[in-house]
């Protein structure tokens, strides 16, 4: 079976601003990928690339087993891009209609089907805002958006699904509680990219670890991660590891 996503020597500018260098790297299907690297590290511009919303200067992207550019099977995606839970957006739709929005690219123009509906309404039930549903998405809390963004992903029954920093603006219980739901969704087979400022967090929940500035400082599992010296170098002296007990 190809790779959910292949990168081959991806190199990225912003004009003279080189964000990602050189960078060869798989995900597969299944897996948990924690993203880490210091602020402006190229984390965001490296999930884009991998997403095809950037096309590389140089290098290749595959996207399961096609060239990203050719790509075209979006509902398999649930993209979650950083700062959309802190947001509240001006569209005052309700969060079911929302979640909705992610059968769309299975019925086209087309009426919603009695099947359409009931995904949307076990997605909400996954992630637990069946209670929200009626309720307009600029009217949530954070925490409560992201788990609206995350059943949209879900309705639009993606197996891939990539979150830029989903817990900005979250609080803590409910932060606990949706990096459980990400473990479930992951038992069940989705596979997770997730870029995640709290290292500990990252190396609790992912099963492999990419660490970048710029470049690749590590990627492998989380194990050979918390052994290397990739933190340390990636981040600097100056960077701190976070230990989580727990
Ligand atoms: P991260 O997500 O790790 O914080 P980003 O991928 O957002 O990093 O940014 C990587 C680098 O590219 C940073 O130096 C940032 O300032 C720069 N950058 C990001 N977006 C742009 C842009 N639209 N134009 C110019 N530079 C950018
Ligand atoms: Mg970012």
């Amino acid at each position: 079976m190809s790779p959910v996503i292949s990168l081959d020597n991806v190199t990225f500018t912003y004009g003279e601003k080189v964000a990602v260098r050189d960078i060869t790297l798989d995900v597969e299907a299944g897996e948990f990928l924690g993203l880490i690297g210091p602020n402006g590290s190229g984390k965001t511009t490296l999930l884009h690339l991998m997403l095809g919303l950037h096309e590389p200067d140089s290098g290749h992207v595959e996207l399961f087993g096609e060239p990203v550019g050719e790509f075209d099977d979006g509902q398999r995606i649930g993209y979650v891009s950083q700062q959309s839970t802190s947001q509240s957006g001006s569209m005052p739709v309700t969060v079911r209609e929302n979640v909705t929005m992610g059968r769309f690219a299975h019925v086209g123009h087309s009426r919603l089907t009695d099947h359409d509906r009931k995904t949307v309404q076990e997605a909400l039930e996954t992630v637990g805002i069946t209670d929200l549903a009626e309720r307009r998405m600029n009217e949530l809390s954070g925490g409560q958006r992201q788990r609206a963004y995350i059943a949209r992903a879900l309705a639009s029954e993606a197996d891939l699904l990539a979150l830029d920093e989903p817990t900005v603006g979250v609080d803590a219980e409910s932060r606990d509680a949706f990096y459980k739901l990400l473990d479930d969704l992951n038992a069940d087979g989705i596979t997770i990219i997730l870029i995640e400022h709290d290292i500990g967090v990252v190396t609790d929940r992912a099963n492999r670890i990419a660490c970048i500035n710029t470049e690749l400082f590590h990627h492998g599992d989380t194990e050979s991660f918390v052994e290397s010296n990739a933190l340390t170098e990636a981040y600097g002296v100056s960077g701190r590891v976070v230990h989580h007990d727990h």
